[in-house]
């Protein structure tokens, strides 16, 4: 074993500076702002070079929804490493792999059947368009090439992904590059949902030759705010699908495993995509990993020869580390009991969140399962910089966080001990407190 050296605080930083171009960070930003150098995690906690502990608020990007460094994932992945790391999936499999698939199909929502991995939550959803579009291609509907995609959405990173997405401050830049997508008013805007699903069922039913497939983040738009609606919408959404009989997508990146207070946001809506897109905590923020399940129908869309066969796979598909730490989430999902300890978790998160509205300059409020927001100014990424500035107090208070524009929310982990929970939102309240008063 390699012992880990000492490591140089402020070496790491200006090597940082020097070389490393990290994620929608503005450039004066990461000239000035000191980052925290993170040595070590362990369950909610981070530990910066200088000894410091944070509490990761936001499991890291929404993915560490067990805690950090989880021994049995980490004791699985060591194994794991020593026998098998990686091994192309075209032509091979291994059993991790085949497992895998089989437990994820044990808890999908009922009727999808069949498993693509991938890498990340991006591939997950470029996988689902691709996946969506060959199918019409191919099965007697070619004119079926338009997606519909909502607004507020947010899919992912990657061109395709990118196209469905509406939070306009990421991808306004891009829209040359773009392909259309229909997108229904802004639920946001007056009207709300009830608009929404009037125009879509209106344009649906009168397009539903050229429609490929709605794409819907279910129940939280995570990335565009935090912005919910209820499972009632959701059905409403499927059911104009069911209709005129094109694909539902789900894009369950955030809101999957737990994260909304049951293991899918469908389930609440008593609803199974036709395709579901996993990530974030499917391996529980370990590894890069990520699945697009389908339906029976439309895996066998796709039955035959070359000429028929999904056109898409990326090097790592079924990685043999990810696989291995994915199936042991599952495994501690069902001897855990992370899904059965949210409903306490959440009641504190959503009591929290009301506690905030009372403060004079706290403009909404939302809370559901594992997530909970507050709205210190106009919804969207503009923002007077109000965030921002909880971020620093909660962070001389120990806490990580990151803001959605002037929006504060809290996403720890699943199984996050009552005890730190209740420490985050006092140590939150009082940050907010700090900024709203100052
Ligand atoms: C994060 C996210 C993605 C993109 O996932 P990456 O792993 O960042 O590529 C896609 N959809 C939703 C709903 C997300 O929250």
């Amino acid at each position: 074993m390699t012992m880990a050296e000492p490591v140089d605080r402020s070496l790491v930083v200006a090597l940082d500076r020097a070389h490393v171009w990290p994620p929608y960070t503005p450039h004066e930003r990461h000239e000035r702002e000191d980052p925290i150098v993170v040595v070590k995690a362990q369950g909610s906690w981070l530990e910066d070079a200088d000894g410091r502990r944070y509490f990761d608020a936001f499991s890291s990007w929404w993915a560490v929804t067990l805690g950090h460094c989880h021994p049995r994932l980490v004791a699985r992945l060591r194994a794991q490493s020593e026998s098998l790391c990686h091994v192309s999936t075209g032509g091979a499999t291994h059993p991790e792999l085949a497992l895998l698939a089989r437990d994820l199909i044990n808890v999908a929502p009922p009727g999808l059947a069949r498993v693509h991995f991938s890498d990340d939550g991006s591939t997950a959803v470029e996988a689902a368009i691709k996946i969506a579009f060959q199918y019409w291609q191919q099965n007697g509907y070619p004119s079926r090439r338009r997606f519909v995609a909502l607004g507020g959405a947010y899919h992912g990173e990657t061109v395709g992904a990118m196209s469905l997405a509406s939070v306009e401050e990421f991808t306004h830049v891009f829209g040359p590059l773009l392909f259309k997508v229909y997108r229904p008013p802004h639920p946001h805007e007056e009207g709300g949902w009830e608009r929404v699903l009037e125009h879509l069922e209106r344009f649906m039913r009168s397009h539903k030759d050229e429609i490929a497939g709605l794409i819907v983040e279910p129940l939280i738009q995570g990335a565009s705010g935090m912005r919910m609606h209820s499972p009632k919408v959701l059905k409403a959404l499927h059911e104009i699908c069911s209709e005129i009989d094109t694909f539902f997508i789900a894009d369950e990146v955030f809101t999957g495993y737990g994260r909304t207070g049951t293991m899918w946001a469908c389930g609440q809506a008593g609803i199974t995509p036709d395709i579901l897109c996993v990530a974030k905590g499917f391996t529980a923020g370990v590894l890069p990993m990520a699945a697009t399940l389908v339906t029976a129908r439309i895996y066998e869309g796709f039955s035959g020869g070359m000429e028929r066969a999904l056109l898409h796979g990326h090097t790592f598909c079924g990685h043999a580390l990810g696989a291995v730490v994915a199936r042991e989430v599952l495994a501690i999902y069902r001897e855990e009991g992370v899904l059965e300890g949210i409903p306490e978790r959440a009641v504190r998160i959503a009591r929290w969140a009301e506690r905030m509205a009372l403060l004079p300059r706290v403009r909404g409020h939302r809370a559901l399962g594992m997530v909970g927001a507050i709205d210190l100014g106009e919804l969207g990424y503009g923002g007077s910089g109000i965030g921002w500035e909880v971020a620093r107090a909660a962070r001389k208070r120990g806490i990580f966080l990151r803001p959605l524009g002037d929006t504060v929310y809290v996403a720890p982990r699943l199984n996050v001990p009552l005890d730190e929970l209740d420490w985050l939102l006092e140590a939150l309240e009082d940050a907010v407190r700090e900024v709203l008063d100052s």
